[in-house]
């Protein structure tokens, strides 16, 4: 298979078990879980298997695991408790880089949602 481990990266350590998580899904190139510390009533982080540092490195032969992860999301979503479209719906957001508030450089897509009445727009 195209899945590459880097034994430094933390969630590398997630999808091969060594560091325990409250997983939400997995395939044979997708890997999601709860994040640690939640910005969301929901909020779980959907990453690929390969180690890939950032969005800032992904190339077309990336568009398969990516579109899964995209393609996962509003399913998973709702099984987390995001309430449906469109009075409930979801945020997704890949922070990139530095600049982009990135702190885990293995690239991950956050999906956050459920009731929060203090979000306005
Ligand atoms: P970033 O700022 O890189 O986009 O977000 C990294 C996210 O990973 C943060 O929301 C943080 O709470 C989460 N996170 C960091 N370490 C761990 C961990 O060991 N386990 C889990 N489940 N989430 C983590
Ligand atoms: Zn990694």
């Amino acid at each position: 298979s195209s899945v590459s481990h880097d034994p430094q990266c933390i969630f590398c350590k997630i999808i091969a078990g060594e560091i325990p998580s409250k997983k939400v899904y997995e395939d044979e190139d997708i890997f999601a879980f709860h994040d640690i510390n939640p910005w969301a009533p929901v909020h779980f982080l959907m990453v690929p298997k390969r180690h890939i540092a950032s969005m800032a490195q992904v190339q077309a032969s990336d568009a398969p695991w990516l579109g899964k992860i995209m393609a996962k999301a509003p399913e998973l979503a709702l099984q987390m408790g995001c309430n449906p479209y469109p009075e409930g719906g979801f945020r997704i957001v890949v922070n990139t880089g530095e600049e982009g508030g990135q702190e885990v450089h293995h690239l991950h897509v956050h999906v956050m949602g459920g009731p929060r009445p203090w979000l306005k727009g």
